[in-house]
């Protein structure tokens, strides 16, 4: 990321936590594998990242949830943090936060999001500064939303 000498402290401090639990995702993915239900895969051209959603519901909750693929460390990142995110919601309330994480990520008024609502998610806030990663951060959902939809296949277009 690019440095700017007008942070303050405290933002440095809360962008270097952000990078930490993004390169924690990225080293020590959490949910990898494959769960027998509905999956999806997406892939996104424009950095080779490629990933599997996979989940089961029960009772009307993702009560299961895991990805497989490759990708750059964002892309692994919000994978992991997505299952983690989605794990016991019902579909409806995993598509609201897909509905919100992709505002944040897109977002360019400028405006400053509440994070807190966000929990580790927040983590990706910065992608919204690096146009050519958004891609990177909502593929993973746009496979689930394909796997929840019942499709086979997700694109970030
Ligand atoms: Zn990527």
């Amino acid at each position: 990321m690019a440095s700017e000498p007008n942070l303050s402290y405290e933002e440095v401090v809360i962008r270097e936590l952000y990078e930490e639990t993004i390169l924690d995702h990225n080293r020590r993915p959490r949910n990898r594998g494959h769960i027998d239900g509905l999956k999806a895969e997406g892939y996104n051209p424009l950095c080779g990242d490629q990933v599997e959603v996979s989940l089961r519901i029960t009772d009307g909750i993702i009560d299961a949830i895991a990805f497989e693929g490759h990708g750059c460390a964002i892309s692994v990142a919000s994978a992991s943090l997505m299952t983690e995110a989605v794990k016991g919601k019902s579909p409806e309330e995993a598509k609201a936060i897909m509905r919100r994480f992709q505002a944040l990520v897109t977002d360019t008024s400028g405006i400053e999001p509440d994070l807190d609502e966000f929990g580790d998610l927040a983590a990706l806030a910065g992608v919204r500064a690096l146009p050519v990663r958004i891609k990177c951060a909502t593929l993973p959902w746009h496979a689930l939303l394909a796997a929840l939809a019942g499709d086979t296949a997700a694109t970030t277009e």
